[in-house]
Order: C-alpha cells, then sequence, then structure tokens
C-alpha cells in the first residue's frame, strides 16, 4: 500500500503484538501458531510450492536465486517462464513482482496462481501460448521473505509489519520499533527526495539507494534483462498506480495512463464490479516503479489489489483471475503496440547496445531506452501515429528515422545499422 492511499489506515504505527527482541537466527516455520489466515502459508511453504511449481514445468519454467534477503540471508527466488526457457531469446521481457511489503501477501498468492495458470493452459489457452511464445516473463513473488517470515512467526496482528528486517541500530537483535527498511522506498532513483528519513518509520527508506539486498536483487535482473513493461502487487485500495504525478511529467505519461485505464478496467472493484481508479505514484520517493520507468523506461505500475491485507478465499480467487488478466494486457502491448527491431553494428553485424531516442518524448530527468547487448534488441510502446526516432551511441554516427509509422494492433519492426566514426 502507498502513502497516496487511504491515509487514515496508513499512519505509520508500531507493531503492537511484538515485545519480545529475537535475535536472527529464527526458528523454522511454525504452521498453525500465527493469527494469519490460513490461506496465507509460512513461507517455508510458499517457497516449496514455488519450486515443486518449476519442477512440474521444467520445459517452460526455470528457478533462479537473484540474491538473498537483508538478515535472514533467504533466497530471493525467481520464476522466468517462456518457450525455450533456458536460453536468452530474441524477446521483450515483463517483470511481476510481489510481496515488497511483508503484510501484503495476497499479491504473492496472485502472482504464483497466475504463473501456475499461464503453465498449465499453454497447450489449451490461445493466450498462454501468445504470452510465452512471444515474450518472457520473470516472477519475483517474494520480495521479502524476512518480513513476511518475521510477521508470520510471531503472530503480529493489525497493522501487522511491513518493511524488511535489517537490523538498523546494529546490535544484533530484531527490535521492530528501530529496525527495518520500507523495500518500496529503497530504489535508487529520487530516493534522496523521498521521506521515510528516521528508521522508526513505517517508510523508512534505508542508509542509502538500493543498500537493501532485496531491492539491489530486482534492479539487477530488471537491468539485466532490459525489462519492458511490468507490475508490482501490494494491498489494498483497489487501484492502479502510475508513474507518477508531482514530479515532471513522465515524456511517456499520456501511453502510460492509456496502459493504466486499460489494466483498470479488467482490475475491478469488489463491491460493485465498477473500474479500478488510476492513481499518480509520488515521483520523488524510491519506489520500484518509479525507478522502473526513471531508469529503465520499463512502463510499470504498482497495483493495489484487494479492499484488506489479507482477502478471504473467494476475494482471492477472483483477484487472481484480474491479475491474469492484467497480464494478458501487459504483454499484448509490448508485443503489439510501438516499435521494436534490433541494432547492428554495420561492418561486423554484430548487435548494439545504443539509446533509442523518440524525438517529443525524451527528458534529462529521466534514462533513456536502450536495446539489450545479446541480439541488439530494441523496443519503445508509443501510441498510434508518425515519429522521428533517433538512434545513437558514442563512437558511431547517429541514425535518425523520420516519419516512423505506428499503428494500432501490430508493431513497427525494423533493423538499424549504425557506422563507426572513422578512426574511433
Ligand atoms: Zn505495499
Amino acid at each position: 500500500m502507498q502513502s497516496v492511499l487511504l491515509l487514515a489506515v496508513l499512519l505509520p504505527v508500531q507493531a503492537s503484538a511484538q515485545s519480545a527482541s529475537p535475535a536472527f537466527d529464527v526458528p523454522a516455520d511454525r504452521p498453525g501458531t500465527s493469527t494469519i489466515p490460513a490461506h496465507y502459508p509460512p513461507l517455508d511453504s510458499m517457497h516449496r510450492r514455488i519450486a515443486a511449481l518449476v519442477g512440474r514445468h521444467s520445459h517452460l519454467a526455470r528457478l533462479d536465486t537473484i540474491g538473498y534477503s537483508a538478515t535472514l540471508k533467504l533466497p530471493l527466488l525467481a520464476i522466468k517462464l517462456s518457450k525455450n526457457v533456458h536460453k536468452r531469446e530474441d524477446e521483450s521481457t515483463l517483470l511481476i513482482t510481489a510481496l515488497h511489503h511483508a503484510r501484503e501477501p495476497a499479491g504473492m498468492l496472485a502472482a504464483i496462481a497466475v504463473a501456475e495458470s499461464l503453465l498449465t493452459t499453454y497447450h489449451t489457452s490461445r493466450t498462454s501460448r501468445l504470452l510465452l511464445d512471444s515474450l518472457a516473463l520473470w516472477f519475483v513473488p517474494v520480495v521479502n521473505p524476512d518480513g513476511y517470515r518475521y510477521m508470520h512467526e510471531h503472530e503480529f496482528s493489525m497493522p501487522w509489519w511491513r518493511k524488511n528486517m535489517r537490523d538498523n541500530d546494529g546490535d544484533g537483535r530484531m527490535n521492530p520499533s528501530v529496525d527495518g527498511v520500507d523495500l518500496n522506498r529503497n530504489y535508487d532513483f529520487n530516493w534522496q527526495d523521498g521521506d521515510g528519513v528516521q528508521p522508526v518509520s513505517w517508510f523508512y527508506r534505508g542508509d542509502h539507494p538500493g543498500s537493501e539486498p532485496e531491492v539491489a536483487a530486482v534492479q539487477k535482473l530488471a537491468l539485466r534483462e532490459n525489462i519492458a513493461a511490468g507490475l508490482s502487487l501490494h494491498s489494498y485500495g483497489e487501484a492502479v498506480l502510475y508513474p507518477w504525478g508531482n514530479f515532471y511529467p513522465p515524456p511517456d505519461q499520456k501511453m502510460i495512463i492509456t496502459l493504466a485505464q486499460r489494466l483498470g478496467q479488467v482490475m475491478r472493484k469488489q463491491s460493485d464490479g465498477s473500474a479500478y481508479r488510476i492513481w499518480p505514484l509520488n515521483g520523488r520517493a524510491g519506489q520500484s516503479s518509479v525507478w522502473m520507468y526513471g531508469r529503465l523506461r520499463a512502463f510499470d505500475y504498482i497495483l493495489e489489489i484487494g479492499t484488506t491485507w489479507f482477502p478471504p478465499v473467494a476475494d482471492l480467487q477472483r483477484i487472481e483471475m484480474q491479475l491474469w488478466q492484467a497480464v494478458e494486457v501487459l504483454g499484448w502491448t509490448v508485443i503489439s503496440q510501438g516499435i521494436s527491431g534490433h541494432v547492428l553494428d554495420a561492418e561486423t553485424g554484430k548487435p548494439l547496445v545504443c539509446e533509442i531516442r523518440v524525438q517529443g518524448l525524451e527528458a534529462g530527468y529521466v534514462a533513456a531506452r536502450v536495446s539489450e547487448p545479446v541480439w541488439g534488441r530494441f523496443e519503445r510502446i508509443l501510441q498510434p501515429g508518425r515519429y522521428t526516432v533517433s538512434f545513437i551511441r558514442e563512437g558511431y554516427q547517429p541514425y535518425v528515422r523520420k516519419d516512423v509509422k505506428v499503428n494500432s494492433g501490430a508493431k513497427t519492426n525494423f533493423t538499424v545499422y549504425l557506422h563507426r566514426i572513422a578512426g574511433r
């Protein structure tokens, strides 16, 4: 849940149920002792479920450990879904993350349910086949394993627990009144402008941008895979949050909002079935979607799912079906809308990393979108229209392609050959 929403329930309150200060060698999960509803299983069960899912579908799914948590050194598991999953293919890539915040596990279950559904229906659903054949989909369903385990094992009740288990005061013990970093304030974009300066805050941003290994691991994965679009699942509020509203506008704002509205149309409110509302994120805080756009130009959204931190089973099932549609919307947009192609060295034919700048859609306060290194593949999600696109790399003559037509429903594809500047 983000601070822009439902401020009444978000006032920084401290965990009340926990008074002991356990050492960091937290014992194994104790199922059945938690006040958390039973359909939100302990962390070990979730990890086993993730491993079993990948094991059953090893031709379409791969399990990666992308890092380890700050304090308990638990593995940060990522699942890749794609046809030919063990190769790096010439395809666009999505990223779905969940459980940045310990008390928001509905997204974790929904993300795993969607991954499972894509895998089990690959041979029967045209959509599943299209997504897995055309894209690589990365899921990081438990960004904050320490926080989730801590909350589970200590039987927290309202307001549960939000942060990770960073030992802010360095005393070697977990003290909920001063320890923990808000992982969704620790990303390395406009971090310094965010609030949450004090460790006691439930929105504490951490010692420096990307200080938390959980965040560093997600950032590293996103950069490595040159993510094109993503979803980050939080609870709650029934809203689609886009980057961003209060900072200089994101240069792709029109397209960002268009896609947010499409996502809102499939994510529907429990009460009356109306669309999730669309709401801008705070661009001046180290939040994941803000970093994803500002650093990678990925179209990334926070979905505040549900109406409570621990939705009942029936709500969860409805949310999982909606999320499946949201992933379809996101995937189809990346597959069908804008421009894509390859950038190659004109002499050697080797793929090149270069900047892809679209006239009228750039700004100095965000990074340029770049092509990826393995195939020289580039993409930009664009609304239908005509564009001037520049391809820029140091040591090469810039290439400007004018009057590039973008239609609705099919991407415009082309290959760009860059010429090395003589003597360089
Ligand atoms: Zn959250």
